[in-house]
């Protein structure tokens, strides 16, 4: 999973949603020159886009047949996921309570059929303006500073969500605790500017073998790691920690006194739940932390996976 971060120079992804292609036909031209313009001609088909392509903002026109744009917003700033996309809603009502329904659907702002070009333009700038500086702060508020990835902030909001989807949808969520061997020994040795660099090449390695949009690599604190593994169940999640342990190890960062190689290696705690409407966060990484504790008594440098019933 990649972070909320905000690319430089990004000028922005806007959906236009609306029954008519005439008016998504004059949206598109207000617009398309400045900013990448998708387009939706119902409600149902609006929320895919959102959840697959992610745009910034929502131009959405209010009454349509079978999904209106009333349940599409409420829809979208309901789920985490899609709760930060701006909507602005396009109304040929000007009525009060026309109105107020937008504001109580969650909408960001509205502007009248017939929209007025410069109008237009102004609204989505200043709107696009505020979703980037929010996804900034979000980028820099969930990132460990050190290595670039996921903080330990992060996991756990996303260890949240896992949980309670991967419990409605009766998947099973997998969880890997990892920790470096002998790091204090490597940071005696080495020094602690070598230490740094070797958890942020580390970290990356670990990243790498995330292969699934919601998966997660996140710095738990100091030299561990955790990777979050949705869908995954145990022998998914074991082998995921034989490949990170190897791409590790593959790194080949010499750790002259390690007792394990003469690299740098890591011990991987392996556990995955089918979380149950009690399930905690706390009891699934326990769980790895137990198995974490195992690989290293049985010698580091390896993988081991939490027993069944502890
Ligand atoms: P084990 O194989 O049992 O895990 O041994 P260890 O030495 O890795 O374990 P221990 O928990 O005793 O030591 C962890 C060390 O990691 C302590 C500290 O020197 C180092 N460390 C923790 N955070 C950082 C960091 O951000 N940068 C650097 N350079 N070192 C760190
Ligand atoms: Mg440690
Ligand atoms: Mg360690």
């Amino acid at each position: 999973m990649t972070l909320p971060f905000q690319a430089d120079g990004r000028h922005g992804r806007i959906l236009v949603v609306d029954d008519q292609p005439v008016n998504i036909h004059a949206l598109h031209q207000i617009l398309a020159k400045e900013y990448e313009v998708l387009v939706a001609t119902s409600g149902e088909q609006a929320l895919e886009l959102c959840r697959k392509a992610m745009p910034d903002l929502v131009l959405l026109d209010v009454m349509m047949p079978g999904m209106d744009g009333l349940e599409v917003c409420r829809q979208l700033k309901q789920h985490p996921d899609t709760n930060g996309i701006s909507v602005i809603f396009v109304t040929a009502g000007s009525l009060p309570d026309e109105e107020n329904a937008c504001w109580i659907a969650g909408g960001n702002d509205f502007v009248n059929k017939p929209v007025n070009p410069l109008t237009l333009r102004n609204r989505v700038q200043a709107h696009l303006q505020f979703k980037f500086q929010v996804d900034a702060l979000r980028a820099m508020a969930f990132a460990d500073g050190l290595t670039g990835i996921a903080n330990r902030r992060y996991l756990n909001e996303q260890l949240d969500i896992e949980l309670r989807r991967c419990g409605r949808s009766r998947f099973p969520l997998g969880l890997l605790m990892i920790d470096v061997d002998f790091f204090k020994k490597y940071n005696d040795r080495y020094g602690h500017q070598a230490g740094d660099d070797c958890l942020k090449r580390v970290a990356s390695a670990m990243a790498a073998e995330m292969n699934r949009p919601s998966d997660l690599a996140a710095r738990y604190g100091g030299e561990e790691f955790v990777c979050l593994l949705p869908e995954t169940d145990s022998e998914g999640a074991l082998l995921i920690a034989k490949r990170i342990e190897a791409a590790v190890r593959a790194l080949r960062i010499e750790h002259l006194d390690s007792a394990v190689d003469s690299v740098v290696t890591i011990s991987v705690g392996v556990a995955s739940i089918q979380p149950e409407r009690d399930s905690s966060a706390e009891a699934l990484i326990q769980r790895a932390d137990t198995a974490l504790y195992r690989a290293k008594q049985m010698g580091r440098g390896r993988a081991c996976l939490a027993e069944e019933g502890v």
